[in-house]
Formats: C-alpha cells, sequence, structure tokens
C-alpha cells in the first residue's frame, strides 16, 4: 500500500536517510525502531510531504507522491501524529477534534468519527469543553490520535506516542491503537524509541540506524533477536 524505495532526505548539506526502503501493507501495524536521532522522525516528514526525499520515490497505491504538498497527502489519506503531540492548546477538546476534519465537507460523517472518538477516548467526551493545554499529557496524546482519526485516514503515522508517559497509559494507548487497526483496518506504521512495546503491538519491525535501515523481520523475531536484545531492549 505504502511504499518507499531508496529514498534520500537532506536537511541542506546533511544527509538525514540513505538509502531508505520500506514497504508497508494494507492493515499492517508496521515499527519503526532506532535511537536518538537515527532518522525516525524524518521518515514520517518524508512521507507527509514535509521534507520531501531528494531522490527515490515514495508510491501510495503504486502512486507516486512526488510533488504533491502535505495538505494533498493528508487528503490522500495519510495523516501524522507528531512527535510532542502538538494539539492547539488554546482550543478545547472539541475545537481541536473539528481541527481534524477541516478538510472534509460531510456533516454527517464527521459527526459520526466524533462520536467513534468519543467512544475510543471517553476521557475526551467528559473534558470536550476543556481547554487542550489544560490536559494531562496521556490525554493530549489521546486528543492526537483522535484528531489525525477525525480526517479518516487509512494509513495513520505515529511519531513517539510512548513519548512521556507512565507505563499504564502507554499500555491503554497501545491498545487503543490496535483497536483501531483492527476496526477500521487502519494501517498503521509506528515510530518508537520505546522498542519493546511497538515490537510487542506491531507485526513486523524496521530498524534504523545512522538514517540506514539495518535489519527488518517480523516483530516476534526481532524481539527474539539477539542483537536488538542488547541494543535497543536493553537485555
Ligand atoms: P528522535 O527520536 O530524537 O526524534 P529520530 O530518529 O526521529 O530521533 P530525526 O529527528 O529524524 O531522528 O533526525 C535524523 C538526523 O537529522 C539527526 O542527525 C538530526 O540531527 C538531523 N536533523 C533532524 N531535523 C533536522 C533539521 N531540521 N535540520 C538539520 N538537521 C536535522
Amino acid at each position: 500500500m505504502l511504499k518507499l524505495q531508496n529514498i534520500q532526505t537532506y536537511y541542506g548539506n546533511i544527509q538525514a536517510l540513505k538509502d531508505v526502503t520500506i514497504e508497508i501493507k494494507e492493515g499492517e501495524i508496521v515499527a519503526l525502531i532506532g535511537a536518538n536521532g537515527a532518522g525516525k522522525t524524518t521518515t514520517l516528514m518524508s512521507i507527509c510531504g514535509i521534507t520531501p526525499p531528494r531522490s527515490g520515490e515514495i508510491l501510495l497505491d503504486g502512486d507516486s507522491l512526488k510533488g504533491v504538498s502535505a495538505d494533498k497527502i493528508v487528503q490522500r489519506g495519510i495523516v501524522q501524529v507528531p512527535e510532542g503531540r502538538r494539539i492547539f492548546p488554546d482550543l478545547t477538546v472539541l475545537e481541536n477534534l473539528e481541527m481534524g476534519a477541516f478538510l472534509r465537507t460531510n456533516k454527517s460523517l464527521i459527526q459520526q468519527d466524533l462520536n467513534y472518538v468519543m467512544t475510543l477516548f471517553p476521557i475526551l467526551e467528559s473534558r470536550r469543553h476543556q481547554l487542550g493545554g489544560t490536559l494531562s499529557g496521556g490525554e493530549q496524546q489521546m486528543l492526537a490520535i483522535s484528531r489525525a482519526l477525525m480526517a479518516r485516514p487509512r494509513v495513520l503515522l505515529l511519531d513517539e506516542p510512548s513519548l512521556g508517559l507512565a507505563p499504564l497509559i502507554i499500555k491503554q494507548i497501545f491498545e487503543i491503537i490496535r483497536k483501531i487497526n483492527k476496526e477500521s483496518n487502519t494501517t498503521i506504521f509506528l515510530v518508537e524509541q520505546n522498542a519493546n512495546q511497538a515490537l510487542k503491538l506491531a507485526d513486523r519491525g524496521y530498524v534504523m540506524e545512522n538514517g540506514r535501515i539495518t535489519l527488518v523481520d517480523s516483530a516476534d523475531k526481532l524481539l527474539a533477536n539477539d542483537d536488538v536484545r542488547k541494543a535497543y531492549l536493553g537485555m
């Protein structure tokens, strides 16, 4: 469904991604793990059209995304939940969610999706008139995921959803990511430093080091791989 073929992405003269090839099939949960600065966020930014690759191709259902603007990429169904959540702190929960649907016009479908995210995260229903900035970190992550769902993604890109959250909240959020994947067949591409949690959730995983993919395998095999265990699972 989504294919990155030998992409090279630069910040000025600095090459952040080197010949990255990743394939994500429809309905899969795929994790990209790697240390700080490996290039994981840059991979997501490349897919979203924010830092487009200098060479190589990104294909959605076989169609190249070259030259396609970031908002058009959202309209084609690829939606990102950025690192650090970036919700609108001065808007209410409800207004944040409505912002997620700003490219859509069908009011009854928007309402249906609003009801769906409120059932996924009931806490958002009870806080619908509260300002985003006053929510806890975990609630902000829930809001950021929900806001992305309001765009009806086919592929949801998640950048470090566990960052800075307590273990219990991480567990809750990862369970809901699985639920979103199963219930609406949303394809998930997850970037994480928390390799253990990410690989427990994912079907397959990629390991990135210094801008290159160094390993790709089923999540189970990566969890059992000695190098992965030493480098990313602290064993
Ligand atoms: P983290 O988990 O810390 O976000 P990451 O794996 O997501 O790490 P990236 O943020 O993609 O890594 O960074 C990859 C490389 O690109 C790093 O060496 C980083 O310093 C560099 N980089 C990232 N953003 C920029 C930028 N805007 N300008 C210049 N270099 C950048």
